[in-house]
This record gives C-alpha cells, structure tokens and sequence, in this order.
C-alpha cells in the first residue's frame, strides 16, 4: 500500500488532496498530516465486546468498561477529515487467539484498501501461534501492510528477545516491515494496557537490531529522556517515538525537550500520534502544536518523518 503521494521526486506535496509542484515556494507548501498511531476495529467486536472481553484479558482491561470508546475505520476517515489529518496508520490489536487477530488484520487490509490510500494499515500477530503467526505476517505484507502493531509482547506473554522476537525481525527485514510497539513507563500512574513491553526490553531490542525501522509507542516509555546517555543516544537512531496519549502521560513541554536532546535534526525521530479513538486527532494536533516546538522540528515531527519512514529509504 503506497501513500497518496510520491516520497522522492518532483511532486511529493499535497494541498487538500491533489498534488503541488515541488517548485513551488517553500512557504506555501502545505504539511501532510500524518497521524501515526490509530486504532480501528471491525464492528462486530464494538457489537461483541461483551464477549471478547470474556475470552481477552488484555482486550477485557483496555475495552472492559463501556466508556473506552471503540471506532470502525469510517469514523477514523471521519476524525481525519475534521482534523486535517491527511493520512493516519491505523493499528490492529494484540489479541491473544490467532483467529482474532486474523479477522482483524482481515479488517485493516479491507479497510485501507477502499480509503484510497488514507489508511496505512499495519496489523498483528501472536508469536505464539508460530509458523501460523509467521504465515500471516507474510500474507499481511503481501496485502499490502506496512508494519506490524501496537505489539504486546508482555501482555501475550512471548518474549522480544527469545524465538518469537528473532522471528520479528527476520520477517520485519525481509518484507521491509516496521514493528511498533506499546513500550511500558517504568514510573508514573498506572492505566488499563500500561503492560506492552518493558523500556529495557524495547532499548535491548532497539540496540540489537540497529537496521529495523522501530516505532516506541508513548514516547518509547520515556526512552528519549535518556538521550543525554550517550550508549542511549547511540541506539536512538534506530528506533522512532510516538506522541501517543501524550496527554495522559506528560506534559506537552517534554517535546521540544526530547527533541532537542536526542541529536541529529531536532525532532527527527518523532512521530506525531494520537492515540485515537482514545484522545481525539484534533485536540492531539492541537496539543503538538501548543508544545513549544520550532516551525522546522513541528513539522518533521507532524509528518516529514512519518512520510519518509512509510515510504522513503531509512536514512
Ligand atoms: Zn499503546
């Protein structure tokens, strides 16, 4: 699945849907919007949560009580268009049963599919299924995926750096995959679904596969905070972070203060993500851009890096 617009060459902006010449003058060129962390189910969980909350425990304490809201992909599309949101990701969820996930993924592909680009699906699996799990990453990318996600490997109980993660990462470099992650604050509040995966987990494997193309959810757990640690910084490169729910986390100062930290062009491995339908895509935007951040690293972080990690070489 390709983004609705070409990454290199002559004409790669977009204003309300149809292409810019890229001669045209800097100021006037418009940003893509690229939400990076979405969650879409089919409405038949919405219709059946009762019960999957009885066969999830991990869909039970993120979805159990009526109030966590659940969108399909046409309310997503619908959030997009009020936003200004030109493309957003949109991840599966780690369920525990093999057929779930594929139904979902089933979803996703379906989805993205009919929104003429508008929708990057990325799905998931369980490790645990084994050969099945690996067959259907393989029919995932074939169908078009760009990445596999929001990953639990501590809520389905496998471990990143044992056979299941090994078996990730060959997959993800084979078929040019990106794996994004639920990485886990050790400090702070406690939340339904805080359980993903452990920071150290997330940093080990980061360290240990320099060439994958890595997403951390939730500001990677707080990973970039460590970036003044130089071994940190030197594992940074490899891996993304994501705004996701940043509202329930943090202050929105920490961006300009992790974007500045981290090295390289300021802002250069984060991604602007909402979290959506959990906190909706306008009032993240709005937050990012209240953040304190410099016109340079806001857009990169609201959709240049998103543009050139979906569809452009890993630089
Ligand atoms: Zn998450």
């Amino acid at each position: 699945m390709g983004l609705p617009f070409k990454v290199e060459g002559l004409t790669p902006h977009y204003r309300n849907g149809r292409a810019c010449r890229a001669t045209e003058s800097p100021a006037i060129i418009p940003l893509v919007i690229i939400d990076f962390h979405t969650h879409i189910f089919p409405p038949h969980v919405r219709e059946g949560r009762e019960g999957y909350v009885r066969r999830d425990a991990t869909f039970a304490e993120m979805y159990g009580s009526p109030r966590a809201k659940i969108a399909t992909a046409e309310e997503l599309l619908r959030s997009m268009d009020e936003a200004g949101v030109e493309v957003s990701v949109a991840l599966g969820f780690a369920w525990r049963d093999h057929q779930d996930c594929v139904r979902h993924n089933d979803y996703l592909l379906e989805t993205a599919a009919k929104s003429g680009g508008r929708i990057v699906p990325f799905c998931t699996v369980n490790p645990l299924a084994g050969e099945a799990a690996a067959r259907e990453v393989e029919r995932c990318a074939d169908g078009g995926v760009r990445g596999l996600g929001e990953l639990r490997p501590d809520s389905q109980g496998w471990a990143l750096d044992g056979p299941a993660g090994d078996m990730l990462a060959e997959l993800a470099s084979r078929r040019d995959l990106i794996l994004l992650f639920h990485v886990t604050e050790p400090v702070g509040h406690e939340y339904p679904g805080k359980l993903g995966l452990r920071l150290d987990s997330f940093y080990r494997f980061a360290v240990g596969h320099l060439q994958l193309k890595l997403v951390g959810a939730h500001l990677a757990g707080g990973l970039p905070l460590y970036a003044p640690m130089p071994a940190v910084r030197r594992a940074l490169p490899g891996a993304y972070a994501d705004t996701a729910a940043l509202r329930y986390l943090y202050k929105p100062s920490v961006l300009p203060a992790v974007a500045s930290a981290s090295g390289g062009s300021e802002g250069e491995r984060l991604l602007f993500g909402s979290d959506f339908p959990l906190v909706g895509q306008a009032a993240a935007l709005a937050e990012v851009r209240g953040s304190g951040l410099e016109e340079a690293p806001l857009r990169r972080v609201l959709g240049e890096n998103a543009v050139r990690l979906l569809g452009g070489p890993v630089t």
